[in-house]
C-alpha cells in the first residue's frame, strides 16, 4: 500500500496537471477564478462500497460514475463543469492496481467532460471504501435552473429512457433471466456509466421552469420539483419512455412493473417542466442534441405526484423512491 503523499503525488497530481489553479496539488488548497458574469454552482455526492457500488465493480467504472453523478447535478442546474475535488477514504488493504485503474477512469472522463481534478483529501478508514466528489461548475449569472419554478399547466418532460438504472441493479442480482445478453449488458452499462445530460441542461436555460436530475426515481425527483414549486403533478404511465431492454421484460403485473421503473432511481436523466408554448422549441433541442425528450405528464395545482395507468386510474406505487434514512 502506498502512503498518503505518494498516492497524491503519483496518482492524483497527474489528473490536476492541466489546471493551473490546482497548483500541482502541492499547496493547501486550489485557487479558482470565477469568470465575470457567471455564478459558481457546487455539488457533492458520496459513494460507499456496499451501498452505492460493489467492491468487485471495475475501479474505472466506479470512478467514472462518481464523477458523472455529480456532473448530472450540474446538468440539472444548467451549469458547465469546471473541476472537482476528490475525497478518498480507503481501507488499509487498498491495492495499487485498483488505484491506477480508478485514476485511469477519471482521466478518461476528464477528457470527455472537460473538467479537471483540483484538490481533495486522502485518508485511511477501518470501514469500507468511501468516495466523495465535489464538483464545481458555472452558469451565466441568475440563469441556473432550479426546482422551484414549476407552474400549473406546465408540461412534464423527461430525457432518455426511465428505469434502466434499477433494471441494471436487478440484473446484477439475477432478476429478469428472460432478457437477452445484449439487453442485460445494456442495462448494466446504464447503471454503471450514466450519461450526464450537460448539453441538454445548458439548452434548457431560460426555458425550463422546474428541473432536477433523476437519481432517486422519477416520482421522487419530480416530487422534489413539486414540493419546491408548491404544485402537484400527474404522470401518464403509458407515456413514460422505456428502452428496448425494458420493453423486453415480461413482468407479472404491468402496473407494478411501471411503479418499479419510476421509483427505482439511478437514471441520471433530467426531468423538467415547460410552458406548453415552448414544446416545439424543446423538440428542436432534442433533435440538435440527439437526446429523446418525452412529455410524460402535467403540473397541476395542489401537491404530490399522481401516476395514472393505461385505464386512467391512479396506480398504487410500491414505494415513493430511494431514500437512505
Ligand atoms: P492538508 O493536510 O493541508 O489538508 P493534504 O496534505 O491533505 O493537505 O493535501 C495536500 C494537497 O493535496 C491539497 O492541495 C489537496 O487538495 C490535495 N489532495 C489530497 N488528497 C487528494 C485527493 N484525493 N484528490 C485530489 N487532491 C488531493
Ligand atoms: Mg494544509
Amino acid at each position: 500500500m502506498l502512503g498518503e503523499f505518494d498516492l497524491i503525488a503519483d496518482f492524483f497530481a497527474p489528473l490536476a496537471a492541466n489546471c493551473a489553479g490546482a497548483l500541482g496539488l502541492q499547496d493547501d488548497a486550489a485557487i479558482l477564478q470565477p469568470k465575470a458574469g457567471r455564478d459558481l454552482v457546487v455539488t457533492k455526492d458520496l459513494m460507499v462500497a456496499g451501498v452505492h457500488f460493489s467492491e468487485d465493480d471495475p475501479a474505472d467504472l466506479i470512478a467514472r460514475k462518481l464523477l458523472r453523478v455529480n456532473l448530472s447535478d450540474l446538468a440539472s442546474m444548467g451549469a458547465d463543469g469546471i473541476g472537482y475535488a476528490l475525497g478518498f477514504a480507503a481501507p488499509p488493504e487498498m491495492d495499487i492496481d485498483w488505484v491506477q485503474l480508478f485514476c485511469a477512469g477519471l482521466a478518461e472522463d476528464q477528457k470527455i467532460f472537460n473538467v479537471s481534478l483540483i484538490g481533495g483529501d486522502t485518508v485511511q478508514t477501518p470501514g469500507p471504501l468511501t468516495l466523495s466528489l465535489t464538483a464545481f461548475g458555472d452558469v451565466p449569472a441568475g440563469q441556473a435552473l432550479k426546482r422551484s419554478n414549476a407552474k400549473p399547466g406546465d408540461l412534464v418532460m423527461v430525457s432518455g429512457t426511465i428505469g434502466d438504472g434499477v433494471l441494471g441493479l436487478d440484473i446484477k442480482v439475477g432478476k429478469w433471466p428472460e432478457l437477452s445478453v445484449t439487453h442485460q449488458n445494456n442495462l448494466r452499462a446504464r447503471l454503471q456509466l450514466p450519461e450526464p445530460r450537460l448539453a441538454l441542461g445548458y439548452s434548457l436555460r431560460g426555458i425550463a421552469h422546474g428541473a432536477a436530475d433523476i437519481s432517486d426515481g422519477l416520482v421522487a425527483d419530480l416530487g422534489h420539483i413539486c414540493t419546491a414549486s408548491h404544485v402537484g403533478a400527474v404522470l401518464d404511465a403509458v407515456k413514460i419512455p422505456l428502452s428496448e431492454a425494458a420493453k423486453a421484460v415480461a413482468p407479472m403485473d404491468a402496473n407494478e412493473f411501471t411503479s418499479h421503473l419510476i421509483t427505482g432511481g439511478d437514471d441520471y436523466e433530467l426531468v423538467f417542466t415547460i410552458a406548453p408554448e415552448d414544446r416545439e422549441r424543446v423538440g428542436e433541442h432534442s433533435a440538435v442534441h440527439g437526446i429523446p425528450l418525452t412529455e410524460v405528464g402535467q403540473i397541476v395545482a395542489g401537491d404530490g405526484v399522481k401516476v395514472l395507468g393505461a385505464d386512467g386510474r391512479p396506480i398504487k406505487l410500491v414505494q415513493r423512491g430511494y431514500r437512505h434514512f
